[in-house]
């Protein structure tokens, strides 16, 4: 019989059997036949120090000792207090509230709604979002709305709402994109939301800490909510704890999931400042801030979250991060010399590089190709059309990451 399981983003009518693994180890997934298949992509960008941290799964196994889910609406617990005060110390300074959901999307759509709901309640009609091209914040309706419009949500659009967007900051085009965001808040809308630093989804799009920060200065002249979706960069991806520390910038709310617990379980918060949760706070219940969802700060979750921001204190995180860095940096260099690939680029812990190819776009051809390429040499790299990334968890090896790099350089001469 075959399976009764949809898998996520795949179409099933050409996809290949799915590879069952049996167990996960540092940069490694293992198959139940034995195979050590290198995760290059970090699972979906998930697992930042590698699979199965012990200090993390112990924390896990611990909490479900005394705690298993409870109601988040007139009860607290010990992890979820505890993981919030350390969020709030390590944060962009002023960002003192946190909201727990359970994955990116739904860290994002609370976004919105705080931004919203702040509006509201301090008495002006705001409601249109600004965003950028390129953009991706999710899977759900309101994260689809404020994303890049294209195949993978076209049958949804009439569901979506309108934005403003404004075009990605392109080298040598950033003026553009500033403008845009000037003219665009000038017409007061609620909030500006953005990935910093990289667009992930998108293509692995890269702009610089200076732009991040003229564009939260705009958002702040005309008082306009900036809305940081770090889902992805958060977490030591971009070569810092948050793309937002390289701006200097603190921004009103903060999106965090994806590393959150290191990739061991979905844990999402949403952290915003103080006015925020002040225009919530009231004797007018209808000023609540009305979103739940059942598994909000799940406890072992929670306690995930707490071992990993305790990993990130007792183990040289940083140093970890600042050697990746220098090592992608060193890998990808000779890239930039090879004309089979354009645009190499690199972001902290993240590299990307994209293939020439005259059948580009994510739904060609050469994407699906190019993944099974890697995985028949047991490694997991999953292009965005023909544009290739690397984005390894901080436990990989030099040469782990010069076999992924080698296997590149095998599959533009195996498309030559
Ligand atoms: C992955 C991602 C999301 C969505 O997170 P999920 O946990 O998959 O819902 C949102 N924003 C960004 C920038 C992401 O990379």
């Amino acid at each position: 019989m075959t399976s009764p399981v949809w898998h996520p983003f795949t179409q099933h009518a050409l996809a290949g059997a799915m590879v069952p693994i049996a167990r996960t180890e540092g940069a490694h997934l293992v198959t139940e036949d034995g195979r050590r298949i290198l995760d290059a992509i970090s699972s979906w960008w998930v697992i930042t120090h590698g699979h199965r941290h012990p200090a993390i799964m112990a924390a896990i196994r611990q909490a479900s000792e005394s705690l298993d889910q409870i109601i988040f609406a007139g009860f607290t617990h010990a992890p979820a207090e505890a993981l919030a005060r350390r969020l709030v110390a390590v944060a962009p300074e002023g960002l003192n509230r946190v909201f727990y959901s359970d994955s990116g999307s739904t860290s994002v759509e609370v976004a919105l709604k705080m931004a919203l709901g702040f509006w509201r309640n301090t008495g002006e009609a705001r409601s249109r979002i600004v965003v950028m091209a390129a953009s991706y914040h999710g899977d759900t309706i309101g994260t689809m709305s404020v994303g890049e419009r294209g195949v993978f949500n076209a049958a949804y659009a009439p569901l979506l709402f309108e934005v403003e967007t404004v075009p990605f900051p392109a080298a040598g085009k950033e003026e553009a994109t500033l403008a845009a965001l000037e003219a665009a808040c000038a017409q007061a809308p609620a909030a500006f939301i953005v990935e910093p630093l990289v667009l992930g989804a998108g293509g692995m799009l890269m702009y610089g800490p200076e732009l991040l920060k003229a564009m939260h200065a705009i958002c702040a002249r005309h008082g306009v909510l900036f809305i940081a979706d770090e889902v992805m960069t958060g977490w030591g991806r971009t070569g810092t704890r948050f793309a937002c520390d390289q701006a200097g910038i603190v921004p009103d709310i903060l999106c965090l999931s994806k590393g959150l617990t290191g990739g061991a379980l979905p844990l999402a918060v949403t952290l915003c400042r103080e006015e925020i949760f002040a225009a919530h706070y009231s004797n007018d219940r209808t000023k609540t801030f009305f979103h739940s969802s059942s598994y909000t700060a799940n406890p072992i979750a929670c306690a995930a979250g707490l071992a990993n921001l305790q990993v990130w204190e007792s183990e040289p995180v940083m140093a970890r991060i600042a050697a990746l860095c220098a090592l992608q940096e060193e890998l990808i260099a000779p890239f930039r010399d090879d004309r089979r690939f354009e645009t190499v680029r690199r972001c902290g812990t993240i590299a990307a590089l994209d293939l020439k190819a005259r059948d580009a776009g994510y739904l060609a051809g050469i994407g699906p190709r190019l993944y099974d390429f890697f995985l028949a040499r047991d490694l997991l790299i999953r292009p965005l059309g023909s544009t290739l990334y690397l984005m390894p968890p901080y436990c990989v090896t030099r040469a782990e990451l010069e076999g992924a790099y080698g296997a590149i350089r095998a599959a533009a001469d195996a498309l030559a």
